[in-house]
């Protein structure tokens, strides 16, 4: 029975089972009887994309065969599904069930016009799914991720100059340019602007070209008229033109050589290996992977790149340009159903070469992958929260060692459990000590909060005179900005305030469906949940004892900063980047672009700033709340903090310009504040793995989490205790719990979660298989399985 999911349940008691439902297809031999003997038809098993554990049986047409991996269309229940033909007998459902006879089997309607998935591909799908405890079927799901992709593309209408107009001379230069007349037709700019677009492109549909060209359609239907382009019926390509390795990249320094050199040979000798690039922010890490990519596209393999922040990525992707000459395929959430649909076929086709992408790029039907790098590799994005519950680092390396390829894991702070491997000798170091070129690594600073408290706003009354800014680092913004260089104010908070209350009675506001307060946020006028996006109108009276104009706003998201700023500094030019104040990618790049071209003096961001950008002007980070990430139990609280601020402190002084990073902190003898302002990382590290060490927790031991819901808290609460009674008692596994979960009601459910610790040498899996393999319980309630939680809420 599959326990990650009860749809899973639900699903087969309400679906037809095509292994016990009679075949609605009339077999051949009794159309024929006389040819039952030779009957060429195969038994072939068939993994479904669906919550289901395990493949289904077919036959195959008379006289068809289709290898293992074909991706097919089969019946199933009263609906067609698509599927891949498997080659494990291991994987059935019910396991011990006996096979339907032939005659009972539904047909195989035909093959998909796709490349059949790797043999590798097929044991990765395996892997992940028994690793993970989740149904095989929900991972091959994410492998065929763009059900369009699976069809036979559509011939669609496109435009393209028509014979004799690719040598027109749109330049204006010759004097048929200046009359702008061709063969007495006259060439508007409008005109112009299409026939330059498609000199410089592919046929391309109406709506895209008029889009590209800037003009309306009638425009290209005029030219249509006039015979200058032609329409046509073409089968849409996705535009990966190969990138060249041999394009030209930067000179590098000794240390990047070394540690190039290094990963070209892996590449070179192929076969499996782990490599950790540590350097330290700005030192080239990317550069320096970047002939790893090279070596591997001299060697006609693919190449997946993944990146956190995948849709923020614009200055990755214009360096990549730079250095290869054509653009990546890139995948992420973000995409449209046509975007993806390219993108998809073309990685299955092999013609996508490079791939950078969000976690979900891992499941990609790669023809040939021939190395993965994970930039940031420590970052918690990689890992995936609900559904298949995976660590994209964690499987990156898996499917490398399944397919025999190298891997990168890029970082200037590595995890705890990268960190511990190449101790351990099981991961290769290459190390990158310095900053590129004339950089240096900026000066770290804390101010303590505790002798600096931000002065209070004069003529303001309560909240109102409340500031987040302290003396210090008032001041070191004033001088920044006097000086002409720009300023990063950090704060992972989105929002106007966290929580806000009635001055009155005392009532927090807070969600219907969870335990969390309702953020303010002001430039959207409303409230919100930040766990299941509940939102609501500000109230200006309390929900709870009606007095009006007494709501009070306690403690400072980004929008509130923003405020304080422009207060402050009403000359600078300011704008504030966190996850819902960009409408989407472009907005990124948009905003992102405007910081680089120093259209803007001041930013204030949430993490997704922290990552990856290079703004050579920046000069002054300031950390508002450097202690934010440091409360709570969570295992890894001080070397995420430590994470971030590394991360965010990065950002400045990456050019010419010295870099200062100033952290708010109530805490400056913090281990973490320590750690940061004496640079030495390894000695913290080493801290942070004896406790763990100490407490056999990761990466010295395992853990799994299982997180129990349901909407009625007594019907979970008494099934959390039936399970903790049945968890078998086992040498080396410690179950804790049951205890509410800290988020105790999420989405109108109520949580409780056990963990379980195990040795680093014990696979928790088993244990969790036989634990609640066997439990039933009722279908409003879940029982989701975490193994490796990253998160504890
Ligand atoms: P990291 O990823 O380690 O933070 P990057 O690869 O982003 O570092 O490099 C930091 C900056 O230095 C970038 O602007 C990059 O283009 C530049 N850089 C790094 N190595 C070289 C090099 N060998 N030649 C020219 N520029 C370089
Ligand atoms: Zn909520």
């Amino acid at each position: 029975m599959p326990i990650t999911h009860a749809s899973a349940t639900q699903f087969s008691a309400t679906q037809a089972n095509p292994k016990k439902a009679s075949a609605s297809v009339p077999s051949a031999s009794s159309l024929f009887p006389g040819q039952g003997i030779s009957d060429p038809r195969k038994r072939l098993s068939v993994l479904l994309p669906l919550p289901l554990d395990g493949t289904f049986d077919y036959l195959t047409p008379p006289g068809d065969d289709f290898p293992a991996g074909s991706v097919v269309r089969v019946p199933f229940g009263r609906r067609e599904s698509v599927g891949v033909v498997w080659d494990n007998p291991q994987l059935k459902v019910g396991g011990d069930e006996t096979p339907l006879p032939e005659s009972r089997l539904k047909e195989i309607i035909g093959p998909c016009p796709v490349p059949p998935l790797t043999a590798v591909a097929r044991r990765f799908i395996e892997w992940v799914a028994t690793y993970c405890l989740a149904p095989e079927g929900n991972v091959l799901r994410m492998a065929l991720s763009s059900a369009k992709a699976l069809e036979e593309p559509s011939p669609h209408v496109a435009y393209e100059l028509a014979e004799g107009s690719q040598n027109l001379d749109l330049s204006g230069k010759t004097e048929a340019g200046q009359a702008g007349m061709s063969n007495g037709i006259r060439l508007t700019p409008a005109r112009r602007r299409v026939l330059q677009a498609l000199q410089n492109g592919p046929a391309r549909g109406l709506s895209d070209l008029a889009r590209e060209a800037a003009v309306s359609t009638s425009v290209i239907k005029g030219l249509v008229d006039a015979g200058l382009i032609e329409r046509r019926q073409v089968v849409p390509q996705a535009p990966f033109r190969a990138p060249d390795p041999d394009w030209p990249g930067p000179e590098l320094s000794a240390d990047q050589s070394k540690a190039a050199a290094d990963l070209r040979q892996k590449v070179v000798n192929g076969g499996y290996s782990v490599t950790l690039l540590d350097g330290v922010t700005g030192s080239g890490k990317t550069e320096v992977y970047f002939e790893a990519v090279a070596a591997a596209l001299s060697q006609q393999a693919q190449i997946l790149v993944l990146l956190p922040e995948i849709a923020l990525s614009a200055q990755w992707l214009a360096r990549f340009a730079e250095r290869f000459g054509s653009n990546p395929a890139v995948w992420h959430s973000d995409m449209t159903s046509k975007q993806r649909r390219l993108s998809w076929r073309a990685v299955a086709e092999g013609k996508a070469r490079v791939v950078v992408g969000a976690r979900s790029a891992l499941f990609l039907p790669y023809q040939n992958l021939g190395l993965i790098v994970v930039d940031e590799e420590q970052d918690s994005s990689f890992k995936q929260e609900d559904g298949v519950t995976y660590n994209a680092r964690d499987m990156a390396i898996v499917r490398a060692r399944l397919g025999g390829i190298p891997t990168i894991l890029a970082s200037a702070t590595p995890s705890l459990e990268s960190l511990t491997n190449a101790a351990a000798g099981r991961y290769d170091r290459a190390v990158l000590p310095a900053r590129y070129g004339q950089a240096q690594l900026p000066t770290i600073d804390v101010v303590d909060l505790r002798l600096f408290p931000p002065p209070r706003r004069e003529g303001q009354k309560g909240s109102a005179a409340q500031s987040w800014l302290s003396q210090p680092l008032r001041t070191a913004i004033e001088k920044t900005l006097a000086e002409g260089e720009q300023v990063l104010l950090f704060l992972n908070r989105r929002g106007y305030a966290p929580l806000t209350l009635c001055r009155t009675c005392g009532h927090r506001l807070q969600c219907p469906n969870c335990t969390a307060w309702l953020v303010e946020h002001r430039l959207a006028s409303k409230i919100q949940c930040h766990h299941c996006g509940y939102a609501a109108p500000i109230p200006n009276a309390c929900p709870e004892c009606g007095e009006a104009g007494n709501m009070a706003a306690c403690g400072p998201g980004v929008e509130r900063l923003s405020e304080e700023v422009a207060n402050l500094y009403p000359e600078a030019r300011q704008a504030v980047m966190a996850s819902d104040t960009l409408s989407g990618p472009m907005a990124a790049a948009e905003l992102i672009r405007a910081v680089q071209d120093h259209e803007i003096d001041l930013l204030i961001g949430t993490q997704i700033i922290s990552k990856g950008h290079n703004f050579p002007n920046l000069t002054l980070v300031g950390v508002i709340d450097a202690d934010l990430g440091l409360s709570g139990g969570d295992l890894r609280a001080g070397e995420r903090t430590y994470q971030l601020l590394h991360q965010v402190a990065g950002r400045a002084g990456r050019a010419e310009r010295p870099g200062r990073v100033m952290l708010q902190s109530y805490e400056p003898d913090h281990p973490v504040m320590r750690a940061m302002t004496s640079g030495d990382r390894d000695q913290f590290l080493a801290q942070e793995s004896q406790a763990r060490q100490a407490q056999a927790m990761p990466p010295f031991g395992r853990l799994a989490a299982v997180i129990l819901s349901g909407p009625d808290p007594a019907q979970i609460d008494q099934i959390a205790v039936e399970l903790a009674r049945s968890a078998p008692a086992q040498e080396g596994f410690t179950l804790l719990g049951p205890a509410p979960a800290p988020l105790a009601i999420l989405r109108g459910r109520h949580r409780r979660r056990f963990l379980l610790k195990s040795r680093r040498d014990l696979l928790p899996q088993a244990y969790l298989r036989s634990w609640l393999g066997r439990g039933k319980w009722p279908a409003q309630v879940r029982v989701q399985v975490d193994v490796d939680p990253q998160s504890f809420y």
